[in-house]
Formats: C-alpha cells, sequence, structure tokens
C-alpha cells in the first residue's frame, strides 16, 4: 500500500497497534498527516473547525480541488469521522458548488469528502451565482446577499442542521448559506468547516 500524497510504501501497523488505534487502513502515511495541524483553539464564533490552512494542506487542495485528484478524498476520512461524530443525529448539508463551477471542477470536493467518510448528507442549498468570493474585498464580500437559494425538501425545520464547507476564510459564504436557511424557518443549525485559514482567536489573523 502506497501514500497517496508521497507515493512511498505505508508501513502495515501490527494488529494490536491497529486495534490500538481503532483504524485498519492508512491512505497517508504518518510523515505525511504530520505535516497538518490540527485546530486547537476554534478561530470562528459558532464553527468548528479541524486543520489549519498551512503549507502541507495548501498543497493538498491544490492537488484535490485543482488538480482534480479525487483519490485525495481519502486522506482524511478518519479525522472527518471523528470530527462529525458529535453531530450523528444531525442531517448534514454541504455548501454547493454552482453547477457551471461543477462541470469545471468535476467533482463536488464537501461531498466527496462526506461521501469516502460514509457520512450522509443532504443537498439543502443550491448556488445561484458563480461569483467567487475569494476575488472580492472584504467589503465586497460583506455586501453580499443572495449567494443561495433552498432546494425543496421536505425537513421539518426544527431538524438539527449541519452545513459544511471545506474551507473558511472571512466566513462569508458561511453566513450568507446559514441566513438563508434561517431565512426559511430553520432553526437549529451548527456549521463544521474542515480547514479554517485562521490560526487563532479573532483579532490575530494570518489570513483575510
Ligand atoms: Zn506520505
Amino acid at each position: 500500500m502506497y501514500c497517496l500524497l508521497c507515493h512511498q510504501p505505508i508501513q502495515q501497523l501490527s494488529t494490536w497497534q491497529a486495534l490500538f488505534q481503532k483504524c485498519t487502513t492508512f491512505q497517508a502515511c504518518a510523515k505525511c498527516m504530520a505535516k497538518f495541524e490540527r485546530v486547537e483553539e476554534q478561530p470562528y464564533e459558532n464553527v468548528k473547525t479541524l486543520f489549519y490552512y498551512n503549507d502541507a494542506m495548501r498543497d493538498y487542495i491544490h492537488r484535490y480541488k485543482f488538480g482534480l485528484d479525487i483519490a485525495l478524498a481519502h486522506v482524511f476520512k478518519e479525522h472527518i469521522q471523528q470530527f462529525l461524530k458529535p453531530y450523528k443525529n444531525a442531517t448534514f448539508v454541504p455548501i454547493p458548488l454552482h453547477p457551471e463551477k461543477l462541470k469545471q471542477r468535476t467533482f463536488a470536493q464537501v461531498d466527496e469528502l462526506l461521501r469516502v467518510a460514509n457520512v450522509p448528507f443532504v443537498h439543502l442549498l443550491e448556488k445561484m451565482t458563480l461569483d467567487s468570493q475569494s476575488g472580492k474585498t472584504l467589503i465586497e464580500r460583506k455586501q453580499t446577499t443572495a449567494l443561495f437559494r433552498r432546494n425543496r425538501t421536505n425537513l421539518k425545520k426544527d431538524t438539527h442542521v449541519v452545513l459544511v464547507d471545506d474551507i473558511i476564510t472571512t466566513g462569508t459564504t458561511i453566513r450568507l448559506a446559514r441566513e438563508t436557511l434561517e431565512a426559511d424557518g430553520f432553526t437549529n443549525i451548527s456549521v463544521v468547516v474542515f480547514i479554517s485559514a485562521r490560526f487563532r482567536k479573532r483579532g490575530d489573523l494570518q489570513h483575510g
């Protein structure tokens, strides 16, 4: 078995190690995995994040998202399962890509991470505009209002909805998605994001 990131062979764990770590298959080697940093202090209000955006993560995103290497969805499978465990009775709602963007990217990155981790999800939101948040100034981002529209479903309004995104920078996308659901009457909304572009607490930012 080979590491998905560096392509070196992965040492198989002995049975007791596998039992102890409660996992039997690793998709990336320990050396590669050690380069990712787990979030210690949550940098965003009301958002739970898993990893910091560091050099290793930048390379990962580049290969996964823009290099279209779908196999890389497996790298964080176990982490994502653990991370989402506290929400086991909730309904997971990925932040969607616009259909045109989906064509370019060929697969929906957030959906694929969930699918690989065996986490069921529903598409409750639809992306209405192709506008990318990343090309905008902070003021322009804050002024953006309608980015999403609700999909038709028969979910009850008191369902615990967990919005899921891959990366958070300013938090505008998440805010707008949350507002769209709130406007529709949903009252119990949590947010989880796999990668945090912020490193520490509010006011101590390394990225926008
Ligand atoms: Zn490796």
